[in-house]
């Protein structure tokens, strides 16, 4: 949350009329380091293998090798990478912007953003108020966003423009000066002048470890219960690397099974005794 979209308003979050990504994982921080006897930290360490070896499991990364009597995996997404337009010259332009890190950076500029889902209606919001315009552009003729989104978006003054595709870039070595997009329906074209370009196709997911890790992967996710366990007994797992059936990507729930998978580890480590995990 807080590399790719700190200032990002979040507005369902319990107890928060509005916060953002940034301040409310600030909060989290500062939560867990008021438990340091209970937390120990290892930061830019990324977990590449997982090995159970006797009743312990061992955990390495390039630099370390971490061994306990249980897991939660909190991976998320793992590493992942921006999908791309794959057009001629993207890689030269530095005015192409797969993440809004800051947005004061789109202050009075002509600002066209590329995709139909949530990210993109909440990228397009947040910069009508500051930026000269904003014009949304995407393949289909419906959102698969909220709709609560998609009908404040209908009534803000960004340019909605709806079945277009990017065909061309087109700008001075690495200034992105317009796009080209065309119609699928009717294969005319449109030239949009823009000072920043944002592409919000989403993201691969670079997680490959979790099924050489030996668990039971749907879609690059892990299957977890009601209680938040993995099928490999002593393996937890919350947040967005899990799934089951109809389970939405929201803040809260990667807390609520957070919540669950260590209560559950706890009565694993305490052989069923339930366990308040802490506090
Ligand atoms: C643009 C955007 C806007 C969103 N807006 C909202 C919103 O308004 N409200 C809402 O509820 N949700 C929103 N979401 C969804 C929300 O961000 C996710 O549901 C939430 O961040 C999931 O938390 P997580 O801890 O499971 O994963 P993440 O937040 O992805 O955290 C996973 C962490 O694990 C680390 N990691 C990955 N692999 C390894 C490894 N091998 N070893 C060690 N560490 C590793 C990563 O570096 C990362 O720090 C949004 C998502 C996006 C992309």
């Amino acid at each position: 949350m807080s590399n790719q979209y700190p200032e990002k308003i979040v507005y369902d979050l319990p107890g928060f009329l509005e916060i953002t990504a940034g301040e409310f994982i600030t909060k989290l921080e500062e939560q867990v380091a008021s438990l340091p006897e209970l937390i120990d930290i290892k930061m830019n360490n990324k977990i590449t293998q997982l090995d159970k070896e006797d009743d312990l499991f061992v955990a390495r990364s390039d630099s370390s090798t971490i061994v306990a009597k249980s897991v939660i995996l909190a991976m998320g997404n793992g590493s992942f990478v921006p999908i791309k337009l794959e057009l001629e010259n993207e890689e030269d332009y530095t005015n192409i912007n797969y993440f809004v890190q800051k947005t004061s950076d789109y202050v009075g500029k002509d600002v066209v953003v590329l995709g139909g889902g949530d990210s993109a209606i909440d990228w397009a919001m947040m910069l009508e108020p500051l930026a000269k315009s904003v014009t949304l552009v995407h393949r289909r003729d419906q959102f698969r966003a909220k709709l609560s989104s998609v009908e404040k978006l209908k009534q803000s003054k960004v340019n909605i423009i709806t079945s277009f595709i990017p065909k061309e870039l087109k700008g001075d070595k690495n200034n992105l000066q317009s796009i080209i997009i065309e119609s699928v329906k009717d294969q005319s074209s449109q030239e949009l002048f823009c000072d920043e370009l944002i592409v919000s196709y989403g993201t691969i997911s670079s997680i490959n470890y979790l099924q050489e890790w030996g668990l039971d992967v749907i879609n690059k996710k892990v299957e977890i219960d009601l209680q938040s366990k993995t099928h490999i007994d002593g393996i937890f797992a919350a947040g967005d690397v899990t799934t089951y059936q109809g389970r939405e990507i929201q803040i809260v729930l990667g807390l609520a099974e957070g919540m669950q998978a260590s209560a559950s580890e706890n009565q694993y480590l305490h052989k069923g005794i339930k366990q308040r995990p802490i506090r």
